[in-house]
């Protein structure tokens, strides 16, 4: 067989196999190999790693599009200094995304403005990069996808969607108050996930008022219950991160406007 239609048929191999990276990178890596002296070992570790990387690639780029996180927020871009109340160590302990493991819980409370939303999208992100599937919601689109799934009587498949995710960001738990129907959706969300995967929730409500959230106060103690059974908890308070900021510029142009004035 002359080396030309060995070439081909090593192309066709390529092809067949949808290792398109590799194809694509076939006559450099070739060319390469005679260049370098390359051994057959090494010239196929190095045309298989083309295709490895490629892989990986799109692998982290789905991911990344599933994941549907609102904002790129980094947990280094977390000012902790600005946030005494937040505990960075321990920060830095779920960063370590060990939490994954035992499906353990995240509960952010805390007013509006304080960075809850900031951190559950840092923990999403960190879980993302290590190539854990993750998934971003608020709880309003929780709702209202759960809401048009019964109509259309995709209810379990939704379902079997909310459970799939390793970690699940749940965003803006009680800013509005939940219909039964709703309610019932979160808490079947949660309790399908409980002792199996993680969920990150942030919350404007005290664990103690998440009563008004619910009407039906008993969903709420079950709710609470399976998430807090095994979970880490921040109570964030302090000022609202943007507002020190607005008021930080004011301040500025307070102090300016006086001195020029003066
Ligand atoms: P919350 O979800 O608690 O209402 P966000 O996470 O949306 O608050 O934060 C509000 C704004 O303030 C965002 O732009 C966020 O980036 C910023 N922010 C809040 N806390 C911090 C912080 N400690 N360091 C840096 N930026 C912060
Ligand atoms: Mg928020």
């Amino acid at each position: 067989m002359s080396d030309n239609s060995t070439y081909q048929k090593l192309r066709a191999h390529l092809a067949y196999l949808r290792l398109t990276a590799a194809a694509e990178a076939l006559p450099a890596e070739l060319d390469h190999a005679t260049k370098k002296k390359l051994g057959h070992t090494a010239f196929l570790e190095r045309l298989l790693d083309v295709e490895v990387a490629a892989t990986e690639q799109r692998r982290k780029a789905s991911l990344e599009r599933f994941a549907s996180l609102p904002s790129p927020w980094r947990l280094d871009d977390f000012d902790f200094d600005a946030q005494p109340s937040v505990d960075r160590k321990l920060v830095d302990e779920l960063a370590t995304l060990r939490f994954l493991e035992d499906a353990t819980n995240v509960l952010f409370i805390g007013p509006p403005g304080v960075g809850k939303t900031m951190l559950a999208i840092g923990l999403a992100r960190a879980s993302i990069d290590a190539g854990y599937r993750t998934y971003y919601t608020t709880a309003a689109d929780l709702a209202a996808r759960c809401h048009r799934a019964a109509l259309e009587g995709r209810w379990a498949t939704t379902m079997r969607f909310y459970a799939g995710p390793r970690l699940l960001i749940i965003d803006e738990v009680g800013y509005l108050p939940l219909a039964s129907e709703a309610a019932a959706a979160l808490f079947q969300v949660v309790t399908q996930r409980y002792l199996k995967s993680s969920t990150v929730m942030t919350t404007n409500l005290g664990i103690a008022s998440w009563g008004q959230i619910f009407d039906d106060p008993t969903v709420a103690v079950a709710m609470l219950d399976r998430l807090l059974h095994r979970s880490v908890v921040f109570n964030i308070d302090g000022d609202s991160y943007r507002m020190r900021a607005h008021r930080a510029r004011a301040d500025q142009l307070r102090k300016a406007v006086t001195t020029q004035n003066t």
